[in-house]
This record gives C-alpha cells, sequence and structure tokens, in this order.
C-alpha cells in the first residue's frame, strides 16, 4: 500500500486535527469552501469560573465549550478537567467528536468543553460548586436539542447529575437528556459505563480478524487507567487477551506473565494506582508504548505516540482508546513499519453511541436492557470498522485516513444539501 505523506511536526492537538481534514480534502472532490468551515470551530464559549473554596477563599477557573460542526445533529462532546486543559486541546477533541459521530453515523455534530483545574486537589464539595458554576454559564447554549455534554477526563456520571440539576433549575425544565453518562437512576443507560471500551475491544476482535493475528493468548498493554483504560483491559481479558502492562499518571507495572485486570483495578481503587501492585515489576511510564506486545490499547491523553518514539514501538495492532494519542508524522512511520491502527474516531466510538442510545432513551422515556444496549453498540462498531476498513484497503490509505474520509465525506455531503444561510 503507498501512503501520502504527513509533513505536519506539531503536537499542538487543533493543529492536527486541522492537518488530518487537510489529508483527506487532497484526495476527496470537496468544495475548499466547504472544508474551510469543517477545519474551524461553528463556536468558541470562554467563560470565568468564580466559586467559593472550601477555606473561604474565592478562586477563578477558566472554561470552555466548542462547538464544532452541527450539519448532522445537535453538537455531542465531552466535559474534561485538568491542569493540561487548553483551548486547542478542546478545539480539537471537539473537532474529533464530528468527526467521531459521522464515522458510527449517528445524527450529531461534534463538541467539547473543559476547565482548568487540579481536580485531585479539589474536594468534592468544591468539584460540585465548579461544575454547577460553570453548567451555569453555559446554560445558554447547551440542551437536549443542541449541545449534549457527556464525561470524560477526570468527570463521571455524578458531574453529570450536577450538570443534570442545574441545568434544570436555570432553565426551568427536568430534562435528563441534556446529558449523558449519568447515573443510572436519573436516567443513565445501562452499558454506558464500559460502552468506549467495549468499542475499543470490538475494534481489536477486528482488527485481529483482518491481520489474521490470534486473539486468545494475545499480549496486550495498555496507558491509563481510568474509565477506558480499566475497563478496556477486564473485557479483554474476557476475551483471554493477557494484560502485560499499564500505566497511569503515578507509575507503569509490567508483568509478561500476565496481570489480573480486575485485581490491578481494585488495587488501584484502594491505593489511588497501580504503582506497587505486586507480583509486576515497575517500569517507566512512557515505556509502555514501546514493549513487545501484540495490542496497544494507549487510553490516557494526547501525544502518547509521537516522532520521538513511534519507531520503538513494537506492537502488532494498535487501538487507540484516547483521543489523539498518535501524532501524524508517527503515523507514518507505524504505517511504514505495519503497524495496524484503529484510529480514536473508530475504536473510541463505543461511548457516544451509548451516549445516543442513552439521548434516545431519556427523549422517549423508555429504557433498554443491558443486552439490548450491547447489541446495538456491537453492530454499529462492527458496521463502522468495516466501512473504515473496506474504504481504507479501496483508496489504499491507512485506517486513520479512510475513517476521516468517511466522515468528512459524510458532514459535506449534509452541509452541500442543506445549503448555506442566508
Ligand atoms: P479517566 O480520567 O477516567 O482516566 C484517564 C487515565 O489516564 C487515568 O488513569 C490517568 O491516571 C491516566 N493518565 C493521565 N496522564 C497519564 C500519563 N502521562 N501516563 C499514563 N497515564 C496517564 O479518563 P477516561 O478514561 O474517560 O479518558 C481517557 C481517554 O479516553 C481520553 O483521551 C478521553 O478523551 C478518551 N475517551 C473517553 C471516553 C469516555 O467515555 N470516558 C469516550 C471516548 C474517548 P490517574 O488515574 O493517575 O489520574
Amino acid at each position: 500500500m503507498e501512503e501520502e505523506t504527513h509533513r505536519s511536526t506539531t503536537n499542538n492537538p487543533f493543529e492536527i486535527a486541522q492537518h488530518q481534514i487537510d489529508i483527506v480534502a487532497k484526495r476527496m472532490k470537496i468544495d475548499p469552501g466547504i472544508i474551510e468551515i469543517i477545519k474551524q470551530p461553528k463556536r468558541v464559549l470562554e467563560v470565568s469560573v468564580p466559586i467559593r473554596m472550601d477555606n473561604g477563599q474565592l478562586r477563578v477557573f477558566r472554561g470552555y465549550r466548542v462547538q464544532h460542526n452541527d450539519a448532522r445533529g445537535p453538537f455531542k462532546g465531552g466535559i474534561r478537567y485538568g491542569p493540561q486543559v487548553n483551548l486547542d486541546e478542546v478545539k480539537a477533541l471537539a473537532t474529533w467528536m464530528s468527526m467521531k459521530t459521522a464515522v458510527v453515523d449517528i445524527p450529531y455534530g461534534g463538541a467539547k468543553g473543559g476547565i482548568i483545574c487540579n481536580p485531585k486537589e479539589m474536594s468534592s464539595a468544591e468539584l460540585e460548586r465548579l461544575t454547577r458554576r460553570f453548567t451555569s454559564e453555559i446554560s445558554s447554549i447547551i440542551g437536549p436539542l443542541r449541545d449534549i455534554p457527556a464525561p470524560d477526563v477526570n468527570t463521571n456520571p455524578q458531574t453529570m447529575a450536577w450538570i443534570m440539576d442545574t441545568y434544570g433549575a436555570v432553565a426551568g425544565i427536568a430534562e435528563p437528556g441534556v446529558v449523558t453518562g449519568k447515573p443510572i437512576a436519573l436516567g443513565g443507560s445501562l452499558g454506558r459505563n464500559e460502552a468506549t471500551s467495549r468499542g475499543v475491544v470490538i475494534c481489536a476482535r477486528e482488527a485481529a480478524k483482518v491481520t489474521s493475528t490470534k486473539l486468545e493468548g494475545s499480549s496486550v498493554a495498555v496507558t491509563g487507567y481510568g474509565n477506558v483504560g480499566y475497563n478496556s483491559a477486564w473485557l479483554a481479558a474476557d476475551l483471554r487477551m493477557r494484560l502485560v502492562a499499564c500505566s497511569d499518571s503515578q507509575g507503569a507495572i509490567y508483568n509478561p506473565d500476565g496481570l489480573d485486570a480486575r485485581k490491578v483495578g481494585d488495587f488501584k481503587a484502594r491505593t489511588g494506582t497501580v504503582k506497587g501492585y505486586p507480583g509486576a515489576r515497575q517500569i517507566p511510564i512512557d515505556k509502555v508504548v514501546e514493549l513487545d506486545v501484540d495490542f496497544l490499547f494507549p487510553c490516557a491523553l494526547e501525544n502518547e505516540i509521537t516522532a520521538a518514539n513511534a519507531a520503538s514501538v513494537s506492537a502488532k495492532i494498535i487501538v487507540e482508546g484516547a483521543n489523539g494519542p498518535t501524532t501524524p508524522e508517527a503515523d507514518d512511520i507505524l504505517f511504514e513499519s505495519g503497524t495496524f491502527v484503529v484510529p480514536d474516531i473508530l475504536a473510541n466510538a463505543g461511548g457516544v453511541t451509548v451516549s445516543y442510545f442513552e439521548w434516545l432513551q431519556n427523549l422517549r422515556r423508555e429504557y433498554w436492557t443491558e443486552q439490548e444496549v450491547n447489541a446495538k453498540l456491537e453492530a454499529r462498531i462492527v458496521k463502522a470498522f468495516r466501512e473504515v476498513y473496506e474504504l481504507s484497503k479501496k483508496e489504499t490509505v491507512h485506517m486513520r485516513t479512510g475513517a476521516f474520509m468517511l466522515a468528512v465525506g459524510r458532514i459535506a455531503s449534509v452541509m452541500q444539501q442543506r445549503g448555506l444561510f442566508p
């Protein structure tokens, strides 16, 4: 297969997202004006979030909500908290959400939000005040038919419950469909918590089929042991794949004979980190992506695999649980070395797919069984995988370019048919 050369050398995620769109624009006959629209978010809202800390001090945090594109349906995307959050990161994540909802063909656009803060140093009461004040600041642009937030890094079902409650108080309507990833008792969907990881593991299984890799007994390394990483690790173990390494922000552990994914999860729940797990060797965090394994699931943050370390990656198959873990330069290096990469906008689309199911259940006030949710998820991810794989083979490009071609083509086609206002 031949593949286009990516010349971008940036690690700025928004520039990377724009570059990824440029790559497919060159290959597709799409009005350059439409491409120009897709390369920029439709709306960026930056807000001050003042809250009273537990010690009585008043502190002001910065928050963002970026709405990238709503040609195919309401904006949709998570909210993350963290010290590394910045506007370009949120813009990139919003762009990737538009691509992701298009790849799995659900009737949404893309958005993302974030607050610059250090949630690990904040109490639950402070996080509640932060979430509620942020929600009130962005309440005029979110809503069940406008823009529907969900959990992401350092946010969870409790965060979504606070958003739903605050939106209800501010807008005066009790509508569970304003957020997804809620607790079950508040209208959350069964299966949502593990949905992203279920998608990751389904993609791993499909990738194994097309690369003739034996799944049973295959070795897996996982970076990040939060919602996506931990759930992917035990779901892979249920398919008899062998977890050999994992990491979090504090450390990494390795045992070539295998680790018990659930026990590592219990250990982390008790101690706050995977570091120090008995029966495993400590290794440097950045060495996990270089281990000689069959599968690598990057499930932490952006830019885990860059030009600096891509040549040292030995995994046969990479399934991107995280958003943006691989830079375009690294993509080229991996492609040349024959690594099969299932890109983020396909591999982690299980989360937004079940968020869509949750929203449908909320709007209809009816609830599905976990089996129904999982079966519908499986069907969507397998179909999207096949479509991306077939297109990438037909166009002789790697899976990321195939996925972007599918997504940009779907968004552009709707934009063309809708026309331009006024
Ligand atoms: P979590 O906050 O639950 O987990 C993130 C994990 O990454 C934590 O274990 C964290 O460590 C770890 N981490 C942070 N920095 C590093 C580092 N430098 N090296 C290794 N590990 C690190 O977030 P999620 O699991 O929800 O999200 C992970 C990724 O998946 C993100 O890219 C997110 O956008 C993406 N994603 C999430 C979806 C979802 O449904 N949640 C849906 C689609 C994509 P520690 O535990 O020490 O903090």
